[in-house]
């Protein structure tokens, strides 16, 4: 019991130190994150609207070829209307020239339609062209600031990795799974040493019959309001030592 207490105490020290180390990061990995995620979005909305860009003048330029060809079927129908013989073949004609003019027209309109499109996406994807070129000079200062941090907590960080994997290796896995259930619920502490007769987590007193039980080290003992273990002195001391 006593070397379960030791574990779960040197683990908790482990993981108190590695948690000052992401402190000392602060935001910086949230803020490397966020800004990844904003430079991706941002540059597939401005893809987008390329793509609809482009589609708009291919569209625009077809709608364009589609008029030519309907004007010069127009003319033909014009230059056939000369060679007719009767006033109802003219008139079929007629019909035909109408019919391709109204075709035009709705042509025309489509076309500024398709034109309006892509000069808004053009000044959209134009707009967006500077923030994302501004978010990526962000993004690259501030990898180069977690960098930075990084590099310089590197070994000491890679020390308490390895010192926790093997700890880890020694504590069971329902006592791990406690362990990280109170680790989570009570900000990061779960371990915690028994000061001036309260607990050293949220400073509950704790009785002098539990201090008592408490020094025998033969029990996994847990602070009545938080739900924290309770280590004596002993085992905090011995432990510091082989930290
Ligand atoms: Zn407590």
């Amino acid at each position: 019991m006593e070397n379960r207490l030791r574990s779960l105490y040197l683990l908790q020290l482990v993981d108190s130190n590695l948690d000052e180390l992401q402190e000392m990061k602060g935001d910086l990995p949230q803020i490397v994150d966020d800004l990844t995620e904003n430079v991706k979005n941002k540059q597939a909305a401005k893809k987008e609207l390329e793509d609809i860009l482009k589609k708009s003048i291919l569209l625009r330029d077809q709608t364009d070829t589609d008029i030519l060809s309907l004007k010069a079927k127009i003319e033909k129908y014009k230059a056939q209307q000369f060679q007719v013989k009767t006033n109802k073949q003219y008139d079929m004609l007629a019909r035909e020239i109408d019919l391709s003019q109204e075709k035009i027209t709705k042509l025309q309109r489509d076309m500024e339609t398709l034109e309006g499109k892509a000069v808004l996406a053009k000044e959209d994807a134009e707009k967006l062209a500077p923030e994302l070129e501004a978010l990526q000079t962000e993004l690259a200062s501030r990898k180069k600031e977690l960098a930075a941090v990084n590099k310089e907590h590197e070994d000491e960080e890679l020390k308490l990795k390895h010192q926790r994997e093997k700890v880890v290796g020694k504590i069971s896995k329902a006592d791990y799974q406690m362990y990280s259930r109170i680790r989570k619920a009570e900000d990061g502490r779960a371990i915690v040493a028994v000061q001036r007769k309260s607990c050293g987590g949220c400073f509950n007193r704790v009785t002098p019959q539990r201090v008592l039980e408490l020094r025998k080290n033969s029990a996994l003992i847990a602070c009545e309001r938080c739900g924290r273990i309770l280590v004596s002195d002993e085992i905090v001391e011995s432990v510091k030592k082989t930290l």
